[in-house]
């Protein structure tokens, strides 16, 4: 991010949040990714869509794909700025699918993007959508990669943000007697 510090402006911006809390998971962390403090600013949205878009153009992509919910502000703005369609995949009766109408024709050059990817089982599953059309992905971009994982593709990463995440049993902080936070909706 050369306009600026991504990792700064997180955290600025409360995407990013320092502190004690329960994960979905149940284990506890004492960082907290909340990505719809990213992704409710449009002026925010524009220039790390930039970044990734910046790195994708190499890979000639040709359609941006994302996961639904989050993933489709993202895949918007990163498509606006390659001039491509952005199309989602969404889970249909528990299964990933591409529903609406969306299409991709065989051999199309393929970007999917992320905003948080931990496990990375999200973007593996538009992958796997993607390439069940005859498609090709190109390469994978994400904003915040918090583990170490790889798609078989280029990825392209904005912030590696590695961070910890503790049994209840094992965590300092609660040993501590730290209040516990439990953010409200599922998060990343
Ligand atoms: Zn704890």
């Amino acid at each position: 991010m050369e306009p600026f510090d991504l990792g700064a402006e997180l955290e600025r911006r409360g995407a990013l949040q320092n502190g004690h809390f329960r994960l979905s998971s149940g284990r506890h962390s004492d960082r907290f990714i909340q990505k719809f403090r990213l992704l409710e600013d449009p002026r925010l949205v524009e220039p790390v869509a930039r970044a990734l878009a910046d790195a994708a153009r190499p890979f000639a992509p040709q359609v941006v794909v994302s996961a639904a919910v989050g993933g489709i502000v993202l895949g918007y703005e990163v498509a606006r700025q390659l001039g491509t369609l952005a199309i989602f995949v969404e889970k249909e009766g528990g299964f990933p699918k591409l529903r609406r109408g969306f299409a991709l024709a065989p051999a199309t050059r393929v970007l999917v993007v992320e905003d948080v990817v931990t496990t990375g089982l999200s973007v593996r599953e538009v992958i796997d959508v993607v390439r069940a059309q005859g498609a090709d992905v190109v390469a994978a971009g994400v904003i915040v990669r918090r583990q170490p994982v790889e798609f078989g593709v280029p990825t392209l990463a904005l912030l590696d943000l590695p961070f910890e995440s503790y049994d209840a049993a094992d965590c300092v902080q609660c040993a501590r007697g730290e209040p516990l936070v439990e953010p409200g909706s599922r998060f990343t």
